[in-house]
């Protein structure tokens, strides 16, 4: 496996081949008797049988040993995929889905999320720490039981560059962060909200990519997933995944899930290197969910453009109507 980068787009590809891990003949390995075999990375309560188990990806896609040997190719870059890749199994029980899972439960996933993102950016040679779920086949989840991935690596991946640079150029602008001023609006205006609770949002956006793409935001500032900013009570973004995406179900049957939050900003001599100076003021977490309907894929795949056959107002106005505990 080799880390390739595009010289027009500057986007580096992962090459190489992958072998299918799950459901392999000794069983699941995210089941309790597989994890217990082996040294877990994270155990969520500390104490007792765990609930939530945090492993190191049994073949991944990045590895932590070694250096990554940036090279020259020709005129091409290349280099090896050093990083980290972690499974984040989101319960014991092999048959619970994760928007089955009690408050309690989601909330203590997303505190792994949070302490695993926080652990690895010790690693100063880490640019981004990335947390992801593919729910359903569509969406090439591996094996039944419910879990997420955190990836760590030695580049920011191209879509977080595209945000990252944007809301620095409206923060220069305006001195506002774009997210802010996102969720004023859409919260003034109604029509692209889903649901709320407490100080967090759902939101189908703007120029929703595919149809019910649902944005999770918090109406306070706060540039990392990983810190909660004071005052913040994450039992509320628990509550408020829970019911998105059992709503979110009844019309989409897979599903991409992403935490996007700030790059690694920990500079070896302890200070924020100057192209992230403002990136507390101009950088907002949010949650993106990109679900897969059946219809998405004709038009998605031949064009570079997203053709989005679904107005997110109605999205929206769709997803407000169901039930949001069935
Ligand atoms: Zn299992
Ligand atoms: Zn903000
Ligand atoms: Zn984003």
């Amino acid at each position: 496996m080799e880390l390739r980068k595009d010289p027009i787009t500057s986007s580096w590809v992962v090459v190489g081949h992958r072998e299918d891990t799950c459901e392999t003949s000794g069983g699941c390995p995210f089941c309790p008797p597989k994890v217990d075999a082996k040294p877990v990375l994270l155990r969520l309560p500390a104490q007792g049988p765990w609930q939530v188990a945090v492993i190191p990806h049994p073949d991944p896609l990045y590895r932590v040993e070694g250096d990554p040997n940036r090279r020259a190719d020709g005129i091409f870059d290349m280099m090896r995929p050093v990083g980290a890749d972690e499974i984040v199994i989101e319960t014991p029980d092999h048959e619970r889905k994760f928007e089955d899972l009690s408050e309690d439960q989601i909330l203590r996933v997303t505190e792994a999320w949070a302490e695993r993102i926080q652990d690895l950016k010790r690693d100063l040679r880490f640019k981004y720490v990335s947390v992801f779920k593919n729910y359903g086949a569509l969406a090439g989840q591996d094996g039944s039981h419910a879990h997420s991935e955190v990836t760590a690596t030695i580049f920011v991946p191209r879509r977080i560059l595209y945000e990252l640079r944007a809301a620095r150029e409206w923060y220069r602008e305006k001195e506002r962060c774009v997210f802010c001023d996102i969720v004023k609006q859409e919260e003034r205006q109604g029509k692209r909200i889903v649901d709320t609770q407490g100080e967090y949002v759902a939101l189908c956006p703007y120029a929703s990519r595919v149809p019910y793409e649902i944005w999770v935001m918090d109406r306070k500032h706060s540039y990392l997933f990983e810190v909660p900013r004071p005052g913040a009570n994450r039992r509320h973004l628990a509550v408020l995944l829970q019911r998105v995406l059992r709503r979110l179900r009844q019309v989409a049957p897979a599903y991409h899930l992403v935490v996007h939050t700030s790059p690694n900003t920990n500079h070896p001599k302890g200070e924020v290197s100057s192209y992230w100076k403002t990136i507390m003021d101009d950088y907002h977490w949010h949650i993106e969910i990109l679900p897969i309907v059946e219809t998405r894929s004709k038009s998605y795949s031949i064009k570079e453009v997203y053709f989005n056959a679904l107005m997110p107002e109605e999205a929206a106005e769709r997803l407000r109507q169901l039930d949001p505990k069935s």
